[in-house]
């Protein structure tokens, strides 16, 4: 990566908090790692997010057949949004603010919002290259996934 792909933010978090349960805190741990983790089946290689069963075959129970593993926290844009209003007062001082689904390199789709010095402007900015940047907390113990575009 050609830049730092870390942001630290000691501000005061003013946003809903992530809700963090058993089916996803190592998940949560893994962004506080600068680790983004997907959920993947041992047995054909299939990537999931978030947690889920393998839908291409027969599970072990307990989902045994399946692993958080890191991906490379490279994707595309598959669709985004331009919010010029804060539907929670915690998103007025970043209006506008760029709410997109990420097609991660690995297969799965995660929402999340872009950031950066470009932004997409129209329907030609599909597909277009995004990495993962990791917007830690410390004050609040966890690491918010975003994105930015790149060539
Ligand atoms: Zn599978």
């Amino acid at each position: 990566m050609s830049q730092s792909n870390v942001i630290t933010i000691t501000t005061e978090w003013k946003k809903p908090r992530p809700s963090i349960d058993h089916d996803n805190a190592e998940f949560w741990a893994g962004l506080k790692e600068h680790k983004f983790l997907v959920w993947k089946c041992k047995t054909c290689g299939t990537s999931y997010w978030p947690k889920a069963y393998c839908q291409n075959h027969d599970n072990e129970p307990f989902a045994s057949n399946m692993d958080w593993v890191e991906a490379k926290g490279t994707g595309k844009i598959y669709a985004f949004n331009i919010h010029h209003t804060a539907f929670n007062p915690g998103f007025k001082e970043e209006l506008p603010y760029y709410y997109a689904l990420i097609e991660l390199d690995e297969g799965p789709l995660v929402s999340s919002t872009l950031i950066g010095d470009r932004r997409p402007k129209n329907i030609y900015d599909i597909g277009q290259k995004v990495e993962v940047v990791y917007e830690d907390h410390p004050n609040e113990g966890f690491t918010i996934p975003k994105f930015r575009i790149i060539d």
